[in-house]
């Protein structure tokens, strides 16, 4: 898919995903169906210092530490994005990060391709590091294939029409495979807490000096805050989030899909997590 310089997309997140698109009865027809999307983002500012990018499908963050000295700023991208949406996401990133910005690393959030697209062709441009976890590193390589989700029966539709419409990601390396507990060297120190169940590997990353929470699509913000979907292992994801809800302090909590959380922040995960089931 080329990446066309388009403008911002005129529509948020749409609440059944890519609704107007033909059902996809087989890879190609679901590529062909993905062929006819541009890849378009959203800037939205969450809180200081972050903001939200959001695709068609799916959400990126980007998370600005400013240079103290008055240099630069860095940029940390958390997930990336479509294949063939890094032209707008060069934009996005120069209008969030100021004159001499740099994208100083990529971390994924979980291997699927509304996550990973746009990350090898960023990880080239900026000579940036690409993160991910151990267990879905290999995934995100191409190196092995993508953990087929348990579907329920309502999600069946939601898996076809939804996220087999996103373009695949193409094979995108990892430099550092991640480990829960580890601490990256931004927002004051971000800690790797690893929450299988959506994926193996599956990540989110909390700031605790910011009280920021990215918690991947083990729980999702589409009408309401809720147990995620199209997960490989439900029960595994369920002891995840609730894992998330007991972390603190939380503030702001952001999901791959959905509007970010920003009142109440800690009661309404906890009240979320004690409702999932699997
Ligand atoms: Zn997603
Ligand atoms: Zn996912």
């Amino acid at each position: 898919m080329t990446a066309e310089p388009l403008g911002h997309a005129a529509a948020g997140e749409p609440a059944s995903p890519a609704a107007s698109a033909p059902p996809a009865a087989s890879a190609s027809a679901a590529a062909s169906a993905s062929a006819a999307l541009p890849p378009t983002v959203d800037v939205v500012p969450v809180v200081p210092g972050l903001h939200m990018l959001r695709f068609p499908i799916g959400q990126a963050y980007v998370w600005r530490d400013d240079d103290r000295g008055g240099g630069p700023a860095s940029l940390t991208l958390l997930d990336a994005g479509w294949a063939g949406a890094e032209e707008v996401l060069v934009r996005a990133l120069r209008g969030i990060g100021g004159p001499g910005a740099r994208l100083r690393r990529i971390v994924l959030t979980h291997a699927h391709r509304d996550h990973v697209g746009a990350a090898g062709a960023l990880a080239a441009r900026y000579g940036c590091e690409v993160l991910a976890h151990r267990l879905d590193a290999p995934v995100v390589r191409g190196e092995e294939p993508v953990p087929e989700p348990d579907l329920t029966e309502w999600e069946v539709p939601l898996y076809e029409r939804g996220i087999a419409t996103v373009p695949e990601a193409p094979p995108t390396r990892v430099d550092r495979e991640v480990e829960d507990g580890d601490v990256l060297d931004f927002g004051g120190g971000a800690r790797v807490v690893h929450i299988p169940g959506h994926t193996p590997g599956s990540i989110a990353v909390h700031l605790p000096r910011h009280g920021v929470l990215v918690t991947g699509d083990t729980v999702a913000s589409v009408g309401g805050v809720a147990f995620g979907v199209l997960h490989v292992d439900r029960a595994a994801a369920v002891e995840s989030m609730r894992r998330l809800s007991r972390l603190e302090p939380l503030r702001v909590v952001c999901f791959g899909h959905g509007d970010p959380l920003t009142a109440d922040a800690a009661a309404v995960l906890r009240a979320a997590a004690e409702a999932a089931r699997a």
